[in-house]
This record gives structure tokens, sequence and C-alpha cells, in this order.
């Protein structure tokens, strides 16, 4: 059976549900989009490997040839959720417009898939020295639960993988992670006319607040990094929560915040940190001091601007690689033994918006530079 069109494809893709939220009732199963993907892949001759996560979420991992080596064409089949009424049109149906494809993913990132498997069509009667993995992951766009879930597998996926992220092109090599934490104080409330009565959440709160700020002031004194538009490690203080009433002790409180470590912060240490400081707090207010992250945390990422994937990539786009302010399952991939970089056809800008859409100036280029990519690292002889 010939497969569908490039633009057929893409609008499969799009029309295929599959919102990944840490809400439940927006939540939807990414099936859909894999077996989509799963079957265009097998019409082409791959292996497809299909990896359950969690309920009604799965890994594909595709495999072209065999043996050691090989380059690894990674995304996420996961959208956010979407305002079906600040779109111009229906956000699953591709729509022409403009020079343009708008619809859902287009951008941030199922079209990605569709253009990796216009690149590999007119390669495969040639002989693959090294394997090709396509991986379409699930989750990235809440927990990362899919990449996480590859990394814990821990099977080696190929010496090269390249995450079509949105990134106009250009080569990323560097990102901040992100950590979000909470902080729960219990106190003792009690009428605030006689403070012998009780322990001020609150009151342990500022105290805790005032140590997160101090430590935030130390970690962008010792840690910058000029190539980030950002270059200092942030710390956000999101939202508090606390007390009921003026004239109560205030008996509990809660924090959550987000911090974003550049390359080179271990997010474990940062927590040892924090919790160092938090422990006086709890023995001088005489309060409960929980310490905890909200969600798994994202390490930062960082490929090294002299290996063989970047000063190909660099070579290929006609620009530098650089860093970027969003998050991506770049690490977990690395962890895994891939030298690994971002390098899409979106843009972020149109990301998570409505109207997300796809220049189709971006097709014609970015097809070219997966079918480089895809003979360099799988056609031909590995020198390295
Ligand atoms: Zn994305």
């Amino acid at each position: 059976m010939p497969l569908p069109t490039l633009k057929d494809r893409f609008a499969a893709l799009i029309a295929a549900p599959s919102v990944s939220c840490t809400q439940p009732d927006l939540d939807q199963s990414n099936r859909p989009v894999i077996d989509l993907l799963a079957g265009w892949l097998d019409e082409l001759g791959f292996r497809c490997e299909i990896q359950a996560v969690a309920p009604g979420k799965s890994n594909l991992i595709a495999t072209y040839g065999q043996g050691p080596g090989g380059l690894v064409l990674a995304g996420h089949t996961d959208t956010v959720p979407f305002d079906d009424a600040l779109w111009r049109s229906d956000p699953l149906r591709l729509r022409e417009a403009d020079g343009r494809w708008y619809g859902l993913g287009s951008c941030d990132m199922k079209g990605f898939f569709a253009l990796v498997i216009e690149a590999v069509g007119e390669l495969l009667d040639r002989p693959f020295r090294q394997p090709l993995l396509i991986l379409a992951t699930c989750d990235e766009e809440s927990s990362m639960a899919g990449a996480r879930a590859l990394a814990q597998a821990g099977r080696p996926l190929g010496r090269a993988a390249v995450i079509g992220e949105p990134t106009g092109l250009r080569p990323v090599r560097l990102h901040k992670g992100v950590m979000m934490e909470r902080i729960d104080i219990l106190g003792q409330s009690g009428h605030s006319s006689d403070p012998s009565l009780g322990h001020s959440a609150m009151e342990a709160m500022h105290d805790a607040i005032g140590e997160l700020l101090a430590l935030r002031a130390q970690w962008q004194r010792d840690y910058r990094n000029p190539q980030f538009g950002v270059p200092q490690p942030t710390l956000n203080l999101g939202c508090i929560h606390g007390g009921d009433n003026p004239n109560r002790i205030c008996g509990q409180c809660a924090l959550e915040f987000d911090l974003r470590p550049l390359p080179g912060m271990d997010p474990e240490p940062l927590r040892a940190a924090i919790r160092d400081k938090l422990r006086p707090v709890a023995e001088r207010h005489r309060v409960r001091i929980d310490y905890n992250p909200l969600f798994a945390s994202l390490p930062p990422f960082e490929q090294s601007a002299d290996c063989e994937l970047v000063r190909l990539a660099e070579r290929l786009t006609g620009h530098r690689a650089e860093a970027v302010a969003f998050g991506t399952e770049a690490p977990y991939l690395q962890q895994l033994g891939c030298e690994t970089l971002v390098l899409g056809p979106g843009d972020i800008a149109c990301a998570h918006q409505p109207d997300e859409h796809l220049e189709l100036a971006r097709i014609e280029p970015s097809v070219r530079l997966l079918r480089r990519l895809i003979e360099h690292y799988c056609l031909e002889p590995w020198t390295g």
C-alpha cells in the first residue's frame, strides 16, 4: 500500500488527538499517533517496537538497518492542551494559508515526523551500514515520562541523536534544567492575641523564603553562562498559600517555586543545599517543614561544542550551535550515550499558541538536512 503524501501524513498526525497534561481531565492517550507512525514505518521496512509507559501512553522505537552506531531522529507525539475558541480554524484540521500549514502539533512537533518519513523514503534502496532509529515519545509536555522510561530501560540507541523540537533550523546544544518544588510548613494555630498559643507557619515561611533568596543570590554569583539570554540560574517564587484569618496564628503555609539550573548544576546537590537551610528554620520556629519536588526534575543539557554531531550540524545549517530557554528530552538521550542536538523546522514563538503553524518554506530545507544527516551517520562508512 503506498504511503500517504507528505501533506496527508501531516494532516493525519494533526487530526490524531494526543494532548498530554498534568490535569487528568485534559490528558489523552498518544496511541493514535503511535499507531499512525508505526503503520507507515512498518510499510517502509522498519522494525517497530512499542514500549508501554503508562496506561494509554507509549513510546515507539522504529529501526531500519542494524548493528552499533547509527542515528536517532527523535521527537514527542503529544501536544499541549488548546483553546478551540482562540484558533481561527479547527486546531485538529490541517489548514493551508499564508504559505503555512496550520494545526495543533504542526510546529511542536508531530509535523517533524512527517518530514522525517519524507527524508527517509528515497534513501531506503541504498545499503544502510548503520541503523536509523525513529523515536517517538509520550508525555514530553507534561512529565517527560516517555523519555525517562527510555533512559531507565538503558538500551543504547545510536551514536548521535537529533531532536526535532522547534529551533527554526538552528542547532541547539544547551538548555537549562527545570525543577518545580514545593515547601509545606505545618505550624500550630491559636488566638492571635497570645503568640505563645501557636507556632506561625507564615513567619517560618518568611524565614524560609529569605533562605531561598540568599541561596539564589549565591548561585547567581557562582554560576554564569553568557551563551544564555538569561545568563544566570533563576529561582522564581511562583505561588504561596497560607492562613485564613487575621486573628488566627497561621497554622499552615505552602510555597511553590521554580528553579532553572545552568549546565553544570546538578539538581540533587541544589536540593540538599535547600534542605540544609530549611532545617534550622524548622527548629527555630518549632514547625514541621516538608520539602519535595512537584515533578521529577529535568536536568540541564549541554553537548560539547567540538563533537562530531555539533560540527556537522553547524556546517550543514550555516549556524553556530546555541542555547535556548526551553527544556527538551535531550538530557535523557545523552544519558543513553548519544551525542545529542536539538534541531527542528518549527519556530518556538508559535508553539503552545493558537494558530500554531509551520512555514512551508521550511519543509524543503528540513528534508534536505535530514537526508544529509542520515547519509552521514547511516550510509557513509564510520571513520570515527
Ligand atoms: Zn515540543
